[in-house]
């Protein structure tokens, strides 16, 4: 089980003057249990990866694949991968709309068929994920602080209890305190099973988190490979609009001066 990304070319446009190749043959690999991110600089192709990731978008040309099931042409597919691949964007919580925190968290399971009987077993469980508990039931959403509106807008779709995880920047817009709340939280989940694949342009919080990470430029695929392995590679080599780490530059500054930076030493510096 996994979701499988080889040579993934996407055309936006195809055929008019309009047309952009935003991924050029991009090939990375997303486990359960797993948090992979994919870091680039804005129009490196993030967002157009993980809107392939739930078959929002079907590839030009190569393959993704969900759990052996294909993005393609085939859309009653399509369905089986949303099951499974929950997707959430940027400032998810501009996508509330129901009256309450239960009616909110309850749309997602409803609209598969979850029986009512269920439904409030996987309100509390989604809820409990984010770290909410009962009394937020009954609360208007729109009433509630931006991180328990984000929480909110995270357990709407952890209640349809996908495998995989897609976040589209999900500490954007949250204060250093909210972005190491959720990304605790992320990584409890990734701890319990859940495959997260998040999408950001920050490295710093890449490199903390991920066991790997995929870094674009213009819609290619320049890295693939654990934290310390990108790190690494940046200390040789620079990627536009990437803003490193202090700990590359400072491995950059000793290597310039003549020090051979031990892989070890990163690692450990990193952790
Ligand atoms: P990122 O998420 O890294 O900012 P995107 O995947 O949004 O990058 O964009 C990659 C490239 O595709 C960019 O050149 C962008 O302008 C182009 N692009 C994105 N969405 C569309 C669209 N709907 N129509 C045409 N071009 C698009």
């Amino acid at each position: 089980m996994s979701i499988i990304v080889d040579d993934l070319v996407y055309v936006y446009h195809q055929g008019t003057p309009l047309e952009t190749e935003a991924l050029k043959g991009v090939s990375m690999e997303a486990n359960p249990g797993e948090w992979v991110s994919v870091v680039g600089h804005t129009g490196s192709g993030k967002s157009t990866l993980a809107q392939h990731l739930n078959a929002l978008l079907v590839p030009t040309k190569g393959k993704v694949e969900v759990d052996g099931i294909l993005v393609g042409d085939d859309t009653r597919e399509h369905r089986k991968i949303r099951q499974r691949v929950g997707l959430i964007f940027q400032y998810p919580e501009q996508q509330l709309f129901e009256e309450t925190v239960f009616a909110e968290v309850a749309f997602g399971p409803r609209n598969w068929g979850v029986s009512e009987e269920e439904i409030p077993v996987r309100v509390r469980e989604a809820l409990q994920a984010v770290g909410l508990d009962e009394s937020f039931w009954e609360r208007n959403p729109f009433q509630l602080s931006g991180g328990e509106k984000r929480r909110v807008a995270i357990a709407s779709i952890l209640s349809i209890r996908p495998r995989y995880l897609v976040l589209d920047e999900p500490t954007a817009g949250l204060d250093s305190k909210g972005r190491d709340e959720l990304c605790s939280l992320l990584r409890q989940l990734k701890v319990s099973g859940t495959g997260i694949i998040h999408v950001t342009h920050d490295l710093e919080l890449a490199l903390e988190y991920s066991d790997k990470i995929l870094v674009l430029e213009s819609g290619k695929a320049l890295f693939w490979g654990s934290p310390e392995v990108i790190v690494e590679e940046l200390i040789e080599r620079e990627i536009e609009g990437l803003v490193v780490p202090p700990v590359v530059e400072l491995a950059r500054r000793l290597r310039d001066v003549g020090f051979d930076v031990p892989v070890t030493w990163k690692a450990q510096t990193l952790a």
